[in-house]
Order: structure tokens, then C-alpha cells, then sequence
């Protein structure tokens, strides 16, 4: 068995819980899945045509949250903090059955779901993982926000900057390499927003399930939740972890480094769309250990692509 093998989870998943935007109730199933099936998910409140992939070209939606719809209109919102844990664990295959719209919130982050992936573990197949590499820089700039990716040898490197206009956020910055580092401060970090913001998002129908529970609320110069923040660079850290989820909408793990100004879900889609239009911005490929010398496997980033 090859660590540079699909994997799918080695037994199904449950879990319910309350969603941010519109406050219902939502139960999940992640259920093991084929090698070459992707990540799928599954509406189970509505009878047919309830099948919707998770790939970028059915992003409907990347105001607030990332949402995908299908062809028949049917749709699942705040998909990516699962889909961040999915990619970051390995998990190349799986079905997700949903009785809702909406993915449950849990506490904001993708701790709840990388915690429930490494306790079932993961099933090796013998078909060999794809992945995207990354062939020519590509660029998005929209006002003051930025984001380009570029060629990269082995790794997956996010550098991300936020800025804003608040003495606690202000301007993070980090990078990451998403293949070699521990991402744990990643995963942890939970969503936020600025306590100004939340009665304008009321008034938009949306963060109706939102609390100090599963999101980071600012006031001021303070932090209003009991406890404080997780790790020093929460805000911008949460901001790579959508990156993480939204660039698995490729369907792929990606080789390149992305740069990123004060983006989110909405640019993150459009680069994924530019990439992808254009044949010889990338390559996909089959990694089999075979083709690659013994020696290189052992110091090999990509280990932990797998
Ligand atoms: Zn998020």
C-alpha cells in the first residue's frame, strides 16, 4: 500500500449541529467513497437530483460563506471549513449526506472535523492520487485585494495578509506550506467578525445562528469571547483555512504558491476559474511511487500530500 494512494475515510462519520447563516439544525454522514469519486455531497431532504459535487465550477455563491449549487438549483453553503479538514487530512474520496442546506457550524473552525477524521482513519486504495501543478503565474487584482499563484517544486505554500481597520485584527500575515507544516494553529483558528457587522448581517438574513460559540466576535480593542484567542494570528490563520477549502474545490491537491491580499471565497473562486481556463496554465498527473526514485520518496514533501 502507497502513501501516494486515494484515500477515503475507513468508516462513515455523523454529527448535527446548528448552522451559521440560517440557523437550523443540520445532521451529517461522511461516508467512505471510491477511489476517483472526489468529494460529493448528497441533499437527503430532497428527493432527486440532489447530488451536488464539490468542485469550483459549482460555486453559486462567495459573499459570506462558499456555496454550491447544482444544476438543479439544489445547494450547500459553508461547505469550506469541512472541505479544509478534508484536504489537509488526506481524504481524496467521500460522500457527504446532509439533511439541510447548510454544514453545522460546530465551533467555527475545522477542529471539530480533523478531530473526527483522524479518529476513524483512513483507508489506502491502490489507485494513485492526481495532482495539480501549477504552470504558469496567474493574477487577480480587484481594488485593494490581490491573489496569484505561481510554479512551485513539491509543496503547496499559502502566504495570506489581512488588514483592517481594527487595533485587535490590524495586519496579519503568515505563510504556510500546506503538505510540510503542522497546520493544528490552522485548523483551530475560528471564523470572525466585527461586532459592528453583526446587526448588518442580521438584516441580510445570515449569521442567524452565529454566537460566541462558533465565531470570534471583536469589539473595539476587545475580544469579547471568554477565553480569549487560540493563537496570535487566529484571524489571518482562519482566512488560510477558507483558502485550503476553497482550492479543494479543484477537486485535487494543488502544487504552487498562492499569494494572497485581504481576498477570501469569492477571489479565491475566481483564480481557481482563471487557472482552469486555459490548458497550459496547469498539468494534472498520477503520482506512482514507481516513477519516482526510492530516494526521493523518503525526503519527499508529497508524503504528506497523501
Ligand atoms: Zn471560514
Amino acid at each position: 500500500m502507497s502513501v501516494l494512494n486515494q484515500k477515503t475515510i475507513k468508516s462513515s462519520i455523523e454529527f448535527d449541529g446548528v448552522t451559521l447563516h440560517k440557523g437550523k439544525m443540520a445532521k451529517v454522514k461522511i461516508l467512505p467513497a471510491n477511489p476517483d469519486t472526489g468529494i460529493i455531497f448528497k441533499r437527503v431532504d430532497v428527493k432527486g437530483d440532489n447530488i451536488i459535487d464539490a468542485n469550483f465550477h459549482n460555486v453559486s455563491d462567495a459573499t459570506f460563506c462558499t456555496t454550491l449549487s447544482n444544476s438543479f438549483g439544489v445547494s450547500v453553503s459553508t461547505i469550506e471549513h469541512l472541505m479544509a479538514a478534508l484536504y489537509g487530512c488526506g481524504v481524496d474520496n467521500a460522500l457527504i449526506e446532509i439533511d439541510n442546506e447548510e454544514v453545522p457550524i460546530k465551533d467555527g473552525s475545522s477542529k471539530f472535523f480533523v478531530e473526527a477524521i483522524v479518529k476513524v482513519g483512513l483507508e489506502i486504495s491502490n489507485t494513485p492520487i492526481k495532482i495539480i501543478k501549477i504552470l504558469e503565474k496567474i493574477n487577480i487584482i480587484d481594488g485593494e485585494k490581490m491573489i496569484s499563484i505561481e510554479p512551485s517544486k513539491t509543496s503547496l505554500e499559502i502566504d495570506f495578509e489581512i488588514k483592517f481597520n481594527n487595533p485587535v485584527i490590524g495586519k496579519q500575515r503568515n505563510v504556510v506550506n500546506v503538505y510540510e507544516n503542522e497546520l493544528m494553529d490552522i485548523y483551530n483558528s475560528r471564523t470572525f467578525c466585527l461586532f459592528e457587522d453583526i446587526e448588518k448581517l442580521r438584516k441580510m438574513n445570515l449569521a442567524k445562528g452565529g454566537s460566541l460559540e462558533n465565531a470570534i466576535v471583536v469589539k473595539g480593542e476587545k475580544v469579547l469571547n471568554e477565553g480569549g484567542l487560540r493563537n496570535g494570528k487566529e484571524f489571518v490563520n482562519h482566512k488560510i483555512l477558507d483558502c485550503m477549502g476553497d482550492l479543494y474545490l479543484s477537486g485535487y491537491k494543488i502544487i504552487g504558491k498562492l499569494v494572497c491580499s485581504q481576498g477570501g471565497h469569492r477571489l479565491t473562486n475566481q483564480l481557481l476559474r482563471k487557472i482552469f481556463s486555459d490548458n497550459q496554465n496547469f498539468s494534472i498527473f498520477e503520482l506512482k511511487e514507481k516513477t519516482i526514485p526510492h530516494s526521493i520518496i523518503n525526503k519527499f514533501p508529497l508524503k504528506s500530500i497523501a
